[in-house]
Formats: structure tokens, C-alpha cells, sequence
């Protein structure tokens, strides 16, 4: 029996200081050791948390090498690391944890003329998505498309053999590498690719193993799935092949392929060459519709055969779940043969996809008479349409994301959800798993590659009580089943900490054996990802568990009510208990916070909005998922404070450590919307500041901002005021002064404070309630701080478009008879400076007055979407009762209230022609509520106007953040990502924006005028 050495994190529990010292000295690149950094990389997407011993960012491969060499003369322990989205575990390691996502992640060279033989070198730290960007205008693509094609890495993917949605076509990673150049253990750098022309120590491993495998055929014979989703162990099977596809398209040996699904343990990766694919021209979609999951499993057998490009499955759950979500029930919808009928019980996505698109056509025909031939005519809903296929494939992979987000401690656990058996078994084996959810007290949901019998399931488990239980005793009826099947235990997501241990069990004691030795020949110290693939722990030690049954929460009295995550949900019903009802002792925060699994969703570049801070900067700790670890490590007491960070017992979020991870959160509210489990770090950004400033008291700046809505009223009742405030604009020096004092930037010019505001004009209308209610037409404006002392033209013209178009406004407002009363306030500029209690008083004032309008159905309209969107939101946060829900309910932008109104044709302008074409940014809370739409309708309305949505995520400025003088540099590299230069390349549009902030943001960074949307509204209303 090979003696692999014991791994050698057990030995050395922390990085010693003077091999930090080295490090430091010795790369370029960040070093961390601090436990909330260390925190952050110690789980990916699985249910494992180990702490790294250090974290390394390498800025080049000089780095990369200096950091192995120092581990390996230390006897450090080093894990890659790519994207982290693993879900078994293998990413985590008490080991020195590299890094490469941030800067290891360049095209080295491609050859892309001959599409047939197009090839393209990468470093590991290059995400799919972007990869894929790149090659389109080629007409190619990289085609192991996983679901998390926007955050998975090469490196990573190769490490775990990843298999994407089309792999019937195109294969696994196995099938799509062509080489890798690697460090190896000893510190030498190694090509590994074609066997034939290996040299050096390639060639004599490559050996090693064909020895090996050379004596083992009987048994691989034997042990060996037959299918081509095997990803268990190392892939022994180059040199004696068993997959349904074979590695190589003339069957030689390339030696790469021995070091994909290696997760770590045989090599660093330093680039890797991979083979492209001819991006298809045409795809169409045909969706089979099933009455009965069993016959949908069925018939998979039978729809590979017509050659599709993918079969994939959305269960009932997953058809009920996306028809509950506005975002996704259109598109669930126009994929059912009957879009009312509740007979659905599964859909099976079978794409084909070609050059010409007329073959593609009569395949969809082939595929209506095969359905029809098996008792099912008229089962197929045709959908040609590009559009419609990608909407349908949004919501197919938002599919595991969207079942993650069930409240309470009880959650779809991964640790069987990839097995894979052949196709003529497929249905017995779903039917007889679903037996034993059930025998236990569970259920799963069901979706993915049906085409390769690789379906996904994730049982409901709760890990802080019996969950372990459960999954041993699930974990061991499945893998009968899978034996009894003669399938793969572990079929996508490779083997890690999770299913380590049953490699044994698939492959029986001598290939486990082979393993052993091969990895002692790669790695005779146990250096690599110790503990992965060979010497594995039990897959429910719960010493390895993010949170096991002796998991505890430190008490916490918070400032916002989080009653609705403190609950229990039913796992076979999923009924959720009344809020407040679980005994969190932080009473629902940190089960918040432990919303976040770890998929790692946040780290995306596409057109929506999350996350800005990390887009800017890559570093995860600017991440929501890099701030969620380190708030639920904070409230768990994993951070190891020193000794000035040590917080009060009752304020376990006012530290330093916490802080810095807070610090370029712009609170946009993007992850609250794109965030599949609805992590919403802008409200435990609130938390945090509440505490953190509770602690260490409020700045000059905090009250100055924080203030506004209460001094901007005085400002303009002193003659010469507005002037001399306004001076600071024009005089640099009287900036910089107060640059000084109060760290507000003196780069950023600051909004015009006027004498004559929207309070102190004209008489406003006022109607109480019940008056307002006998008018057909009727709303009620909400006058922001903002708009109302800086911008009052924009509310003069909602007024004035309101009127034109025929409705009886009451302008919110203290009744005069009640003496002089500060006009009302959101309470944002409290919130955003963690004034909590003063932000409660305020808000409570306006809905007190707002609500029995809203009880008397009446819409409350605003034009600020920060302020708007707080009494949909964070009002309900406060502890204000019912009237918040009605007051919330109620509460719209005018463009939502407009759009409304013209669908109910209670709204119906004409529209003079516009001279310029327009260009629209949506605020970001605005984006986070799906408000962006109606104003896009309502401005398509103004002949000649041909709007345009602009692609961006957040202004960067966010309320205070980018006058912030620590912070400006950060905002402006949030507008530069797209919003300004989208408007530049538009020099003759008018930019349309309704967040006070993004209009100045715009002015500062293009010397343009943004407007309101109202004001181009009234501004072209053929009166
Ligand atoms: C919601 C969700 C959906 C998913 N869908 C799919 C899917 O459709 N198909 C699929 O296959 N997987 C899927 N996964 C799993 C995971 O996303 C993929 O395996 C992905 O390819 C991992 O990429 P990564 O960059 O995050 O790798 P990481 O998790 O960072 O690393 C993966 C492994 O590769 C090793 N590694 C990384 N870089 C190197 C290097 N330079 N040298 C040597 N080893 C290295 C690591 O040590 C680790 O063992 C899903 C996960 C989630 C959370
Ligand atoms: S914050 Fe949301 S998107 Fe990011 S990792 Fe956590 S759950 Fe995923
Ligand atoms: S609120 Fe915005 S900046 Fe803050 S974590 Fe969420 S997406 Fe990122």
C-alpha cells in the first residue's frame, strides 16, 4: 500500500511569520493572512468551510513560482484556486491558496484561421464568458458550457473536468484540451500533451501511469463507468479508453488529460491549449411537454438518437417556481404547450443546432413524429426564435440558483446531485431516488443534462441538526442504486471533500491503489490540494462542515427588523414557518447573511448591475459574496481580532475587518435583485453602520450628509446663503478647505443650493384623503430632498404633466394648520449613515400621513429612486407596522404609475417628435425593483425619439460614495466600466436619467446634461 505522507496542514496549523516575511518579500502580488482574508477563500459553493494557512494574488507567473517554491521548501501545502464555485469542496484547504482569477488570466496565443483546427492558449485564470467574447467574432466558441460559464475558470474547469450543457456534442473538458504546461511538485515546469512526443518529466510520469493502467486493464475493465460523465478519481482510462466519447479524435494519449479533473492534486497549472469549436450558426429549440416525469426520463433514450446538441430537464418544481417569478413566468410560459394547464410535470429542452437553419427545421418535425410515435402527439412547442431560446436557457440555468433561495437552516444540499447512469436506466433510477428522499423525510428537485444521464438533485437537508445523518444514509442507498445501474457516482462536479471517499467504492481497492501511487509520484511530499482524490476524508465529518450542529451565532439585538429570514422551512412541503419564529439569536439576521451559498453568481461583467465594487477591483473581498463570508464569520465569531479590533459583545459588526469589506459597497441594491438566494448586502450595509458607528461615533462628514433633508430647508431662509454655500463650487481653495474638515472631495463640485426651492414657491396642492379619493384621475406626489432644494424644475414639471394630463395631485405635505413643519423625508441620508433611529422618526412621520391615501388605493408617485424605493423597501424594515406594507404597496415612480395608467388607457399623451434620439441609464435602485422598463415604454412613445437602454451596472456615485475623498477615484472607475463611455459615443443624444446622483456623475465625467425623464415627458406633451 503506497504511504502517501499524512497531510501536512495537520502539522502546521498557521502560517509561520518569518514565511510570510518570504512571501512578502519575494512576490509581487498580495499576500493575506488575517482571518477575515482567510476567511473569505475558506469555502467555494459546497457545504465545507477549511481556513487557508495564506492567501496569494499573483500578479505574474514569476509569483506562481516564487509561492511554490517557498511552499515547498516550508512544507506548505498549496491550493489553486480559480473562481471558486466548486461544489464538493475542493477548493478549500488549509493550505497556501493561490489565487489566479484576479490577474493570471491572459490569451497567450491562438491560431484561429482554420475554424476546424482553431486553438487557443490560456492562463488558468480565465473566466468561459470572457474567453468566449473574445472568440465570437472569430465564429468560434470554447463549447463546455457550464452553468457558471460567467465565473468558472479554465484552470478550474479543467481541475474538475467540468461538463456543460451540450456535452452529448462537443465532450467534457477531458475532450477539449489539448495541453497543459504545469509546475510541477518539484518546482519544474512540465508540457504536458501528446504521449508520443512527451519528454522530460511528463514522459516519465506519462510512463508511470501507462505502467500502472498496463496491469490494471481487468480491473478497469471491470470497475470503469461505460459512460462519458465520469469524473471520479484521475483519468487512468487515457491509456486503456472507456468513455462513450473518446479523449482524442484519433485515439492517441495526451497526456494533458491526466491532470484534468486532478483538482489540484498532481499540478499547478500554468497555461493550457485548448481546442475551439465552430460556433453553430442556427440553433432551434423543441420543448417536449410530459404529463409524467417518469415518461419524460423514458424518453430521453429515444431523443438522443435524432442528435441533438442538448436535452435538458426542468422539473414541475422548477416550472412552478419560474412561474411564480415575475422575471421568469413569460418565459416558462411560452415553453408549455398550454400555458394555463397545471399538467405539466416536466419539459425536456432538445436543442439542435447546425449552419443551414432549414435542416434544423425538419429536425423539430422529427422530433413532433418521435413524440408522437411514443403516445405523445402534440407534445412539442416549437421555438425557432433565437430570443426565445436564450430567455428559455436563462431561466434553465437559473434553475439550481432559483430553488437555493428557500429561507430557514434547511437547504438543497449537493453531495449526489451529479451521478450519472445510462440512459435506458434513467427513469428507474429517478424513480427509485425519489423513494428515498422520500423514505427520509425529503424531496428533491429534479433539472439538467438528461442527455447524458447526468441529472441534477439536490435533497433538502438541514446540516445544523440531522443533516449529516440524512446524507449518509441518501448517499448510500444512491450509490447502490448507481452500481445497480452500472453508472458514475460522480458524473460533473468531481470529488473533493464530498465524495472522496467513494472513489474506493467505484473503483474497488486496487485502482484506488493506482491513484495513490500516481499521486506520490507527481507529489512525493503530499504538497498539492492534500486530502482531495487520495486519502480523503468521510464525506459528513462535520470537522469539515461550514456549519455543523455545534455551529453557533453570537446574540445580537439588531437595528432592522430580518423577522422574515428568521423561520424554518418544511422540506418536502417547503412552508415556511411565521416570521420571527426560529429562535435565531440574532433574530433573522445572520440567517440573512447565511443566504449566501457561496455560488460565487456575484462575480459577473454582464449587462446588470451586480457587482460594481467587484468589477472595479477583483478582489473578493469586494465582492457580496466576499462581504456575506465575512459578516457570517463575524457573527459566528470566526474572526480573529487584534487588539484594537476587538468589538463590544452586543456589536459584533463594528470592526475594522467588517469595515473594510463595507467600504466600496455603494449599497445599488444589485445583489438584492441578481443575486439568485436575494442576498441584500445595501440592508446589512445599513446594519453594519449602525453598529459600527455606534461604536466609534458618527464624522462631520456623516452629519453633514446625514442632516440635509433637515438644514436644506433653513439654507434657503438666510438672503445670501444659497450664494455663499454656492461659492465653494468656483473658489478651489474654499474646496480644498473643506476637503480638510470634511473629506468631501474638492475635485467633485457640489449641487446648487437656490433661494427659491419647490417649498417655498406657489402654494402646493393639498387634498386630504378622503377629498382626493371622489376624483377619478387622483395620486399623490412625494417631494424628495433632493429634487426639491437642488432640482425643483423636475417637480414643477411632474406637476405640470400630472395636471396636463388630467389628474388631482396632493402633494405630500405637513397640513399648514399644524404650524411650520419641516416638509416630509425618506430617512435616506439617515440610513446611509447608519442613523437608524432618526431615519425611523422621519420615515414614520410620511407614512403616517401617506397611508390612508394608499389605504384608499391611491398611488404615491415619486421621481428620486433612492428615496422612492425606500418606503418600498427599507420601510419595511423598521418595525412600522401595517401602514409600511400599504404605504409600500402603493409607492411607484412616476413612470411605473404612467405606464400603468396608459395600459388602463386612463393615460393616453400624444407626444411631439423628438429632435435627438435618447439614451437612457437607469439608477440602480430603479434596475433592483425592475422599474427600468416603464420609462422605456413611455419614452418609445415620443415619435423619433428611438431610445436606447444603456448597458451599465452602478454611476459610482451612489448617493455620497463618489464625493467621498477616499472614494472618488473608485466612483469614477464605476462610470468609466460603460456608462460614460456609452454616452460619449453618443455625442448627439440626450441622456436621460432619473437619480440626482447619475445625472451629476454624468456631468462631472462628460460635461453633459442628464435629465430627468419627467422633464423630457412634459417637455414633448402636444398640449
Ligand atoms: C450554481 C452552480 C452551477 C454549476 N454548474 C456546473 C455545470 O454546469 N457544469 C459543471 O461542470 N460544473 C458546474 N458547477 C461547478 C463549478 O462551477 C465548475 O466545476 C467550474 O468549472 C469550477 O470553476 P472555478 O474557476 O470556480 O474552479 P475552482 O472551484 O476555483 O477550482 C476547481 C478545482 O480546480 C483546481 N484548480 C483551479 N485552478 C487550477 C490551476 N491553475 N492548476 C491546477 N488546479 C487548479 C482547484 O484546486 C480545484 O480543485 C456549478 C457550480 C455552481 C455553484
Ligand atoms: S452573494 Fe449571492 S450571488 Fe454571491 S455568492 Fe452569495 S449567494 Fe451567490
Ligand atoms: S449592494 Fe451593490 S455594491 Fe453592495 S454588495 Fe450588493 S451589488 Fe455589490
Amino acid at each position: 500500500m503506497t504511504k502517501i505522507p499524512a497531510d501536512p496542514s495537520f502539522r502546521i496549523k498557521s502560517l509561520p511569520p518569518e514565511i510570510t516575511s518570504k512571501l512578502q518579500k519575494e512576490v509581487k502580488g498580495q499576500v493575506m493572512v488575517d482571518s477575515a482574508s482567510r476567511g473569505r477563500y475558506a469555502t467555494d459553493a459546497s457545504i465545507y468551510q477549511q481556513f487557508p494557512l495564506a492567501v496569494l494574488v499573483p500578479e505574474s507567473a514569476e509569483d506562481i513560482e516564487a509561492g511554490l517554491a517557498i511552499a515547498k521548501e516550508s512544507g506548505i501545502p498549496v491550493l489553486a484556486r480559480g473562481g471558486g464555485t466548486s461544489q464538493c469542496g475542493q477548493t478549500t484547504g488549509a493550505a497556501l491558496v493561490i489565487d489566479n482569477s484576479k490577474f493570471f488570466r491572459n490569451i497567450l496565443s491562438s491560431d484561429l484561421a482554420d475554424a476546424e483546427k482553431a486553438t487557443i492558449e490560456v492562463e488558468p485564470g480565465m473566466v468561459l464568458d470572457h474567453l468566449n467574447t473574445f472568440l465570437k467574432p472569430h465564429g468560434l466558441w470554447y463549447p463546455v458550457d457550464v452553468s457558471t460559464g460567467a465565473q468558472a475558470t479554465i484552470g478550474g474547469m479543467a481541475g474538475n473536468n467540468s461538463c456543460g450543457s451540450r456535452s452529448i456534442a462537443y465532450g467534457n473538458m477531458v475532450h477539449n484540451v489539448l495541453g497543459i504546461d504545469a509546475w510541477l511538485a518539484n518546482g519544474q515546469l512540465a508540457h504536458f500533451g501528446s504521449y508520443d512526443g512527451a519528454v522530460g518529466e511528463a514522459k516519465v510520469l506519462g510512463d508511470f501511469v501507462k505502467g500502472l493502467v498496463d496491469h490494471l486493464k481487468p480491473e478497469i475493465e471491470a470497475h470503469w463507468p461505460k459512460v462519458m460523465r465520469r469524473v471520479a478519481g484521475y483519468n487512468l482510462d487515457v491509456f486503456h479508453p472507456q468513455s462513450e466519447l473518446p479523449y482524442t479524435l484519433d485515439n492517441s494519449v495526451n497526456l494533458s488529460h491526466l491532470l484534468v479533473g486532478s483538482e489540484g492534486t498532481l499540478a499547478f497549472f500554468k497555461s493550457l491549449k485548448l481546442k475551439l469549436s465552430r460556433l453553430p450558426k442556427h440553433k432551434v429549440l423543441g420543448v417536449v411537454n410530459f404529463a409524467s416525469f417518469y415518461k419524460a426520463m423514458d424518453s430521453a433514450q429515444h431523443i438522443v438518437r435524432l442528435g441533438p446538441t442538448a436535452v435538458e430537464l426542468v422539473d414541475r418544481t422548477m416550472i412552478d417556481l419560474s412561474r411564480n417569478n415575475p422575471a421568469f413566468r413569460k418565459t416558462i410560459e411560452t415553453a408549455l404547450v398550454d400555458a394555463n394547464a397545471k399538467t405539466v410535470d416536466a419539459i425536456l429542452l432538445v436543442e439542435f443546432s447546425g449552419d443551414e437553419h432549414a435542416p434544423l427545421l425538419q429536425k423539430l418535425k422529427e422530433l413532433d413524429t418521435l413524440m408522437s410515435d411514443l403516445g405523445l402527439p402534440n407534445s412539442v412547442v416549437m421555438l425557432p426564435d433565437p430570443a426565445m431560446q436564450k430567455n428559455l436557457w436563462e431561466v434553465r440555468k437559473a434553475g439550481l440558483n432559483i430553488m437555493m433561495s428557500l429561507k430557514g437552516d434547511g437547504k438543497p444540499v449537493s453531495f449526489i446531485e451529479d451521478c450519472a447512469v445510462p440512459l435506458e436506466h434513467l427513469a428507474n433510477y429517478t424513480q427509485a431516488l425519489t423513494e428515498v428522499f422520500s423514505k427520509h423525510g425529503t424531496r428533491g428537485t429534479w433539472y439538467a443534462h438528461a442527455s447524458v444521464g447526468t441529472l441534477h438533485v439536490r435533497p433538502i437537508l438541514d446540516m445544523r441538526r440531522d443533516g449529516a445523518l440524512k446524507m449518509r444514509a441518501i448517499a448510500e442507498e444512491a450509490s447502490e442504486l448507481v452500481r445497480k445501474y452500472k453508472g458514475a457516482f460522480s458524473g460533473e462536479h468531481g470529488d473533493g471533500l464530498c465524495r472522496g471517499e467513494w472513489i474506493s467504492w467505484q473503483f474497488g481497492p486496487k485502482i484506488t491503489e493506482a491513484l495513490a501511487q500516481i499521486k506520490y509520484q507527481f507529489d512525493p511530499s503530499n504538497l498539492f490540494n492534500p486530502g482531495k482524490i487520495v486519502n480523503p476524508p468521510k464525506m459528513d465529518d462535520a470537522s469539515y462542515f461550514r456549519y455543523s450542529p455545534s455551529y453557533t451565532v453570537i446574540p445580537v439585538r439588531p437595528k432592522l427588523d430580518w423577522s422574515a429570514w428568521n423561520v424554518q422551512s418544511n422540506p418536502v412541503t417547503e412552508a415556511i414557518t411565521a416570521a420571527g419564529s426560529e429562535g435565531d439569536p440574532a433574530q433573522g439576521l445572520a440567517k440573512a447573511i447565511d443566504m449566501c451559498n457561496n455560488n460565487g453568481h456575484c462575480r459577473k461583467f454582464d449587462a446588470d448591475v451586480m457587482c460594481p465594487s467587484y468589477r472595479i477591483t477583483r478582489n473578493e473581498k469586494d465582492l457580496t459574496r466576499g462581504r456575506a463570508n465575512t459578516l457570517r464569520l463575524a457573527m459566528s465569531g470566526q474572526l480573529v481580532m487584534n487588539g484594537n479590533d476587538v468589538p463590544p459583545a452586543h456589536l459584533p459588526l463594528a470592526t475594522q475587518a467588517v469595515k473594510e469589506v463595507m467600504d466600496l459597497c455603494v449599497s445599488c441594491k444589485g445583489c438584492k435583485r441578481e443575486c439568485p438566494t436575494g442576498v441584500d448586502m445595501a440592508k446589512m450595509k445599513i446594519e453594519f453602520l449602525a453598529q459600527y458607528k455606534e461604536r466609534f461615533g458618527h464624522t462631520l462628514r456623516d452629519r453633514l450628509v446625514a442632516h440635509l433633508p433637515r438644514y436644506a430647508p433653513m439654507i434657503s431662509k438666510v438672503p445670501g446663503l444659497p450664494f455663499l454655500l454656492n461659492l465653494r463650487n468656483h473658489i478651489p481653495l474654499l474646496a480644498k478647505i473643506q476637503e480638510w474638515v470634511t473629506g468631501i472631495s474638492a475635485k467633485r463640485s457640489l449641487p446648487i443650493w437656490k433661494s427659491k426651492h419647490f417649498w417655498n414657491q406657489a402654494p402646493l396642492p393639498f387634498m386630504a384623503a378622503e377629498e382626493l379619493a371622489k376624483h377619478d384621475k387622483r395620486v399623490v406626489l412625494f417631494a424628495d430632498t433632493f429634487n426639491a432644494y437642488f432640482e425643483n424644475e423636475n417637480l414643477q414639471s411632474a406637476l405640470s404633466l400630472l395636471k396636463k394630463a388630467g389628474y388631482a395631485v396632493h402633494v405630500a405635505q405637513p397640513p399648514k394648520n399644524q404650524g411650520e413643519q419641516k416638509p416630509f423625508c425618506c430617512g435616506r441620508t439617515y440610513l446611509a449613515a447608519g442613523m437608524v433611529g432618526e431615519a425611523k422618526s422621519r420615515l414614520s412621520a410620511l407614512i403616517n400621513h401617506l397611508a390612508p391615501y394608499a389605504k384608499g388605493g391611491i398611488a404615491i408617485v415619486g421621481l428620486e429612486p433612492s428615496c422612492l424605493f425606500t418606503l418600498r423597501d427599507e420601510a419595511l424594515s423598521m418595525g412600522l407596522g401595517q401602514s409600511a406594507q400599504v404605504v409600500s404597496e402603493h409607492a411607484q415612480l412616476l413612470e411605473e404609475f404612467l405606464a400603468k395608467e396608459l395600459q388602463a388607457q386612463r393615460f393616453a399623451p400624444t407626444f411631439k417628435e423628438a429632435t435627438q434620439p435618447i439614451l437612457l441609464h437607469g439608477h440602480c435602485h430603479q434596475k433592483a425593483f425592475a422599474a427600468v422598463s416603464p420609462a422605456l415604454e413611455l419614452l418609445k412613445l415620443i415619435p423619433n425619439a428611438n431610445p436606447q437602454l444603456i448597458e451599465s451596472s452602478c454611476c459610482g456615485m451612489a448617493g455620497s460614495f463618489g464625493y467621498e475623498v477616499e472614494h472618488i477615484e473608485a466612483s469614477k472607475q464605476m462610470a468609466e466600466l460603460s456608462l460614460l463611455p456609452t454616452i460619449r459615443k453618443h455625442p448627439n443624444a440626450w441622456v436621460v436619467a432619473d437619480g440626482t446622483s447619475c445625472r451629476h456623475q454624468i456631468a462631472d465625467g462628460t460635461q453633459r446634461d442628464a435629465i430627468h425623464i419627467v422633464r423630457v415627458l412634459e417637455g414633448h406633451l402636444d398640449s
